[in-house]
C-alpha cells in the first residue's frame, strides 16, 4: 500500500470514528450529516485542486510551485521537481544543438541539409552566400526552385554523387566558381557541401597561362636560332655574313638567357623569406651602381639628372633593391628616345623614403598601366624586343617592393613620358651618415 492509499485509509478511519462518536452522542442523523458534510468538503477540496492542477498544466509557469496542504502539496512539489529535471535536460540538448550549429557556421564550407523531398531543412551562412539562399525565408522550399543552375538540377536528380560538381557563374557578380558535392544520409536525406574555389581556379589558370607564356617566350628565339643554324648549314656564306649570323644567333641566345635568369630571380623571390627589417642597406653603393649603369646604358644619348638625399636609406636586401630600382632606371633609358631626359630622385617625404624615375619617353596608354607588372606584359612588343626586354622586369620590381613594404605608382602620358615612383613604408625608412661618392 503506498502513502496515498494509507492516507486515504487513515482519513476514512478518522471520519468513521468521528461519525460513530457523534452518532453515540447526538444520534444517527447528526452522524450522517457530519459524514456528508465531511465528504462534500473533501470533494470540494479535491475538485478545487484538480482544477488548479488542470490550469497549471494548461499554462505552466516554470519555477512557480503552488502551495497546498497534504497530498496536493506533495503532488505540486513532485511535478516541480520533474519539470526542473526536464528543463535541465532541454537546456543541455539546446546547448549541444547551439554548439553544433556554431561549429557548422564556423566551417569555411557551405552546408545545407535537405529532407526526403529535397526541401531545405537548414543551411549555414556560407551556403546562403554560395547559393543566394535565405536560411529563414527559404526553409522547406525545394532546393531546385531556388538553385536553378541546370548543372545543379541535373546533378541532384542524377543520384550519382561520387564526383563533385563544379558550378561556374555563381555569386552576385556571377563570377564565382563553386565545387559542390551531395552526401546522402539518414532516411533519404541529403547533405549539400559547397566550397568557393574561385581563387584556386584563378591561380590554376594563371599557372597554365604562365607555362604557356614561358614556352612561347622561349620558343620564339629558339625558332629564330634554329632558322639561322639551318641557313648556315645549307647556304655557303661569306665571312662577313657568317659573322653577322653568329651575332644574331648570339642575340637570340642572350635573350633566352635573360628570360631564364629573370624567371629564376622571380622564383627565388617567391620562395625566399621576408627581407630583414633591421638591416639598413648601403644606399651609397646602390645609388652609385645605378648612376654608373645608367650612364653606360645611355651611352651619352640622354640627359640624366640625379637628385639624391645621400643620408637616406631603407632596410632590406641590397641585391633585391638594386635589381628593382635598377629595372626602373633601365626602362626609363630603354623607352626614352635619344635626346630625352631622365631624372632620378631619392628623397624623404612624410617620413617615408621615395624613389622616383621620371622620363620624357614614349609614355604608356592609361589602359595598359594597371597591367604593367603582369609577367610578360608589354605595351609594345617590338619595342621591348628591340631593347632586349624580357617582359619580366616590372614583375620582379613588384615582388621586391611587396617584400620590402613598398608600393609602386605609375603616372604616364602617351608621347610625353612617365614617372615610376616607389614609396617605402616609414618603418623601412632609415638614415645613415652621408658618405659622398
Ligand atoms: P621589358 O623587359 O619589356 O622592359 P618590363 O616588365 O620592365 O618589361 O616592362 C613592361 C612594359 O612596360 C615594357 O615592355 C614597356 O612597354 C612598358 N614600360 C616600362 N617602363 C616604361 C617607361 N619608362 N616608359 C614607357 N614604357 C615603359
Amino acid at each position: 500500500m503506498n502513502i496515498i492509499w494509507a492516507r486515504w485509509v487513515v482519513a476514512f478511519a478518522l471520519l468513521a470514528i468521528a461519525s460513530v462518536g457523534i452518532g453515540a452522542v447526538a444520534g444517527v442523523k447528526a452522524a450522517m450529516a457530519f459524514a456528508l458534510i465531511a465528504l462534500v468538503a473533501q470533494g470540494l477540496f479535491s475538485t478545487y485542486h484538480t482544477e488548479r492542477l488542470w490550469r497549471l498544466l494548461d499554462a505552466p509557469v516554470y519555477g512557480q510551485v503552488p502551495s497546498a496542504p497534504g497530498v496536493w502539496g506533495e503532488i505540486y512539489y513532485r511535478l516541480h521537481k520533474l519539470a526542473k529535471r526536464w528543463h535541465a535536460q532541454v537546456r543541455q540538448v539546446e546547448q549541444q544543438h547551439s554548439r553544433f550549429i556554431q561549429a557548422i557556421q564556423a566551417s569555411p564550407n557551405g552546408v545545407a541539409m535537405l529532407d526526403d523531398h529535397d526541401q531545405i531543412e537548414w543551411c549555414n551562412a556560407i551556403a546562403e552566400e554560395h547559393f543566394g539562399l535565405d536560411a529563414k525565408r527559404d526553409l522547406r522550399q525545394h532546393i531546385t526552385h531556388l538553385v536553378r543552375h541546370p548543372a545543379f538540377v541535373r546533378y541532384l536528380n542524377s543520384h550519382q554523387y561520387d564526383e563533385m560538381l563544379i558550378m561556374r557563374g555563381m555569386g552576385e557578380k556571377r563570377q564565382n566558381v563553386l565545387s559542390v558535392q551531395v552526401f546522402p544520409y539518414g532516411e533519404n536525406r541529403k547533405l549539400v557541401l559547397s566550397a568557393d574555389i574561385t581563387e584556386l581556379e584563378r591561380t590554376d589558370s594563371m599557372r597554365r597561362d604562365f607555362v604557356a607564356n614561358v614556352s612561347h617566350e622561349l620558343k620564339t628565339p629558339l625558332t629564330v636560332l634554329s632558322g639561322f643554324l639551318e641557313t648556315m648549314r645549307e647556304l655557303p656564306l661569306g665571312e662577313t655574313e657568317r659573322a653577322r649570323y653568329l651575332d644574331l644567333m648570339e642575340q637570340q641566345a642572350s635573350r633566352m638567357r635573360n628570360i631564364v635568369d629573370d624567371l629564376l630571380v622571380l622564383a627565388k623571390l617567391e620562395g625566399d623569406a621576408t627581407p630583414p627589417s633591421d638591416q639598413p642597406i648601403d644606399m651609397h653603393a646602390v645609388l652609385r651602381q645605378l648612376r654608373d649603369d645608367a650612364t653606360t646604358l645611355s651611352g651619352g644619348h640622354h640627359q640624366i639628372t640625379f637628385d639624391l638625399d645621400e643620408g637616406l636609406t631603407v632596410t632590406g636586401v641590397k641585391t633585391e633593391i638594386v635589381s628593382a630600382l635598377g629595372n626602373l632606371v633601365t626602362n626609363a633609358i630603354h623607352y626614352t628616345p635619344e635626346g630625352g631626359s631622365i631624372t632620378v630622385q631619392w628623397r624623404q617625404f612624410a617620413g617615408a623614403a621615395v624613389f622616383a624615375v621620371t622620363d620624357t619617353g614614349f609614355g604608356i596608354p592609361a589602359t595598359d598601366i594597371p597591367r604593367l607588372t603582369e609577367r610578360f606584359y608589354r605595351v609594345d612588343r617590338s619595342r621591348s624586343r628591340d631593347t632586349g626586354g624580357t617582359g619580366l622586369g616590372l614583375a620582379i620590381v613588384k615582388h621586391v617592393l611587396q617584400r620590402h613594404d613598398a608600393v609602386l605608382e605609375v603616372k604616364s602620358e602617351e608621347g610625353r613620358g612617365s614617372t615610376f615612383t616607389v614609396r617605402f613604408a616609414v618603418q623601412r625608412t632609415a638614415r645613415h651618415q652621408a658618405v659622398h661618392a
